[in-house]
């Protein structure tokens, strides 16, 4: 309410402008127009001006831009008049105060509607930059939540049928266009080559990368490179990129906040598979960008979940195991909660490992139950088994409350006699588990894996955390409480909580901002980094599980004048090839001697690379991400040093700072 404005910010508006506290500051001199509606949707204020002073401070809420006023409308006016009379005898903050009413600006409006009636009280509101989104944009389903009176809730995002959005985008070939959600799963059915799902297991991967073409074998699009080398896909004789598809899921998901909110809003936490490589981590940054959102944080899933589970509990010092098994990923993450500190200490997982997984062991088991002809039809038409597919998935669920679902796809196809076949049977849940009783033992594995790479027994733990939707189905607990020796708990919501945990996060970073406590959160490097050495092994430059931020420098012999590349990638397997591959690093030195190589991981798991040159000199370095050609990746690999580790007291300038993902 107008009210509410005045009392918080009245001190930051003078007469001739206003001091706007943003980190997201415009350059000194930038034109801008600006409003300021309020939550029942009138308009508080509204003008255009110039910025006059940016101020960066190191103190929460202090940075902003101090905007001049060169046109007010006449509400504005008034309203300032207001605020001044209010605070007659008391000192302008700022330099705008001694400017005259700039120019005398001219009303925009001449004529003053009072505002209509305001909508019911809803609590004290915070302006949008107090409000962060905490997005899940999970491999199935995105989910968002908000901060908002006390309380971490969910943004209700709207689809057709009532049903979640599904994590789908499609492109519309007869009206040229693309689709989004529940559009484009309609859309699937009929044209699964046009339709792009499971974007999470190709986001930020190399086109090239021996996972891409796995997966690209068993999908019904065609995966091509984007301009960036990396996997995208083609829609429509164009080729997209996955980031930038994965925008249009955000921008739904950021339009349903707003609405929720009545306000608009740009600040977001991320959240992603702890296994995401720096790579990936930087293609959803590019997603987030393109919808409009800056970023303040990309957070692990399971880190989510578990800031979720803690927040607001109390828990002096509890490990947790977050088990989550959702539509196309599968994590298991052990987070210790220490009070408001939380440190995610061993984290695995398997990128393709999901429900779809399960909904395909079904589809099969029904497809081949029919006639021999009407089997090989069927298996010959990706639309069919779409269609069988997704009357699994319905059955599936039915299945983890009741022991017996049925399953009816019409029409499914024709026998030799050119009859309708339909594919109609009853699955009992027993069925269902024999058939995907070793997928469930794969995530068992995992998660064993998971505790013996932190030498953690089952009897360390003190709680276990079944999140993501495929967790509901009764055998994945049973296997888990078996193999943990307890019980898991109940009270987590398993396709909420990382949406929650993001949102809580926000929430913390808002009030470091202003300088109050917030919890803290570290996190673990998910997969090793390394640099290709001659013959194509790896020379490990930081370990997994290493504790986030961390740094490590490398001291790479150089000569005079002489090109020296690196070619840097992520994972743990021996071959460098076999590994992500993150970009190639090309530097020239001006004498002979050290280079030394500084490989800098964020809080968030984005590397961050930088040389200081022999002489202390810059050396002239490029940080390519660019798809390398096979001869030049050959060449890479065949002419990679073999590097010694440098004393960390480096001294000399750093040089050529290039963030890896700032493409
Ligand atoms: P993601 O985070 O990957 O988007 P979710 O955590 O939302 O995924 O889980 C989606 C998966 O969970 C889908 O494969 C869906 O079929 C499955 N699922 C949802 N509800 C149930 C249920 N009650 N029983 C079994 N599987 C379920
Ligand atoms: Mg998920």
């Amino acid at each position: 309410t107008e009210a509410e404005f005045m009392e918080k910010y009245g001190g930051h508006v003078a007469r001739g402008g206003i001091f706007i506290a943003t980190r997201a500051t415009k350059p000194e001199g930038t034109q801008l127009s600006f409003e300021i509606i309020l939550l029942d949707g009138s308009r508080l204020m509204r003008g255009e001006g110039v910025v006059q002073r940016v101020t960066v401070d190191e103190q929460p809420g202090r940075s902003g831009m101090l905007v001049r006023f060169t046109r007010i409308d006449a509400r504005t006016r008034a309203l300032l008049d207001q605020v001044l009379a209010a605070r007659e005898g008391v000192a302008a903050p700022d330099t705008v105060a001694a400017q005259p009413t700039a120019a005398a600006p001219e009303p925009i409006t001449t004529s003053f509607t009072p505002p209509p009636q305001p909508a019911p009280k809803r609590g004290p509101l915070a302006l949008a930059d107090d409000v962060v989104l905490g997005v899940d944009l999970g491999t199935t389903t995105p989910r968002a939540a908000v901060f908002l009176d006390g309380a971490a809730r969910m943004v209700p995002i709207p689809s057709e049928r009532g049903a979640a959005m599904p994590s789908i985008v499609a492109w519309d070939e007869g009206r040229g266009k693309l689709l989004v959600g529940g559009a484009a799963k309609l859309h699937r059915v009929e044209h699964p080559q046009s339709t792009l799902w499971g974007f999470k297991r190709l986001l930020g991967r190399r086109a090239r990368s021996r996972k891409v073409k796995e997966i690209a074998r068993r999908l019904p699009f065609k995966v091509e490179a984007d301009p960036e080398g990396d996997a995208g896909i083609e829609l429509g004789g164009r080729v997209f990129s996955i980031p930038e598809l994965a925008a249009e899921l955000l921008k739904v998901v950021k339009d349903a906040a707003q609405s929720m909110l009545g306000r608009e809003l740009s600040r977001a936490v991320l959240c992603v598979p702890a296994w995401y490589s720096d790579h990936q981590r930087a293609a959803l940054l590019d997603a987030g960008r393109l919808a409009g959102l800056e970023v303040l944080r990309v957070l692990n899933e399971p880190s989510a979940v578990a800031l979720a589970f803690g927040h607001g509990r109390g828990l002096a010092r509890k490990r947790v195991l977050v088990y989550d098994l959702g539509g196309g990923t599968f994590d298991a993450s052990v987070v210790e909660i220490t009070g408001d500190d939380l440190e995610v200490v061993s984290t695995g997982g398997d990128a393709f490992l999901g429900g779809v997984d399960f909904d395909e062991r079904l589809a099969e088991a029904l497809i081949n139950t029919l006639p021999e002809a009407a089997r090989l039809r069927v298996f010959d038409s990706a639309m069919i088994v779409e269609r069988v597919r997704d009357a699994s998935e319905v059955t599936k669920i039915a299945l983890s409350d009741k022991e017996k679902a049925g399953l009816h796809v019409p029409f499914v196809t024709t026998d030799e006699a050119d009859e309708p076949v339909d594919l109609k049977r009853d699955v009992a849940r027993a069925y269902l588990e024999q058939l995907t009783a070793d997928l469930v033992e794969r995530t068992a594995q995992v998660t064993q894996v998971v505790l013996d790479a932190a030498k953690l027994t089952p009897q360390s733990l003190d709680e276990v955390l079944l999140v993501g939707g495929q967790s509901r189905a009764p055998a994945v607990r049973r296997r888990m409480e078996a193999l943990l020796g307890r019980a898991a708990r109940s009270d987590v919501d398993p396709q909420g909580a990382v949406a929650l945990g993001a949102a809580l996060l926000g929430q913390s970073l808002v009030m470091r901002e202003r300088g109050k406590r917030g919890l803290t959160l570290s996190e673990v490097l998910s997969a090793p980094i390394g640099v290709a050495v001659k013959g194509g092994g790896v020379r490990r430059i930081l370990e997994r599980n290493t504790r986030l931020p961390a740094e490590k420098t490398l001291a790479v012999p150089v000569e005079a004048g002489k090109v020296v590349k690196v070619a840097v990638f992520q994972g743990a397997a021996a071959r460098a090839e076999d590994n992500e591959y993150l970009g190639a690093l090309h530097a020239t030195c001006d004498r002979s001697g050290e280079l030394g190589l500084r490989f800098a991981v964020s809080a968030d798991g984005r590397l961050v690379l930088s040389a200081t040159s022999p002489t202390g000199k810059s050396a002239e370095m490029t940080f390519t991400t660019a798809d390398a050609s096979d001869e030049v990746h050959a060449q890479l690999l065949a002419e990679a040093p073999l590097p010694g580790e440098a004393d960390p007291q480096q001294k000399g300038l750093l040089t050529g700072l290039r963030r890896l993902f700032g493409r």
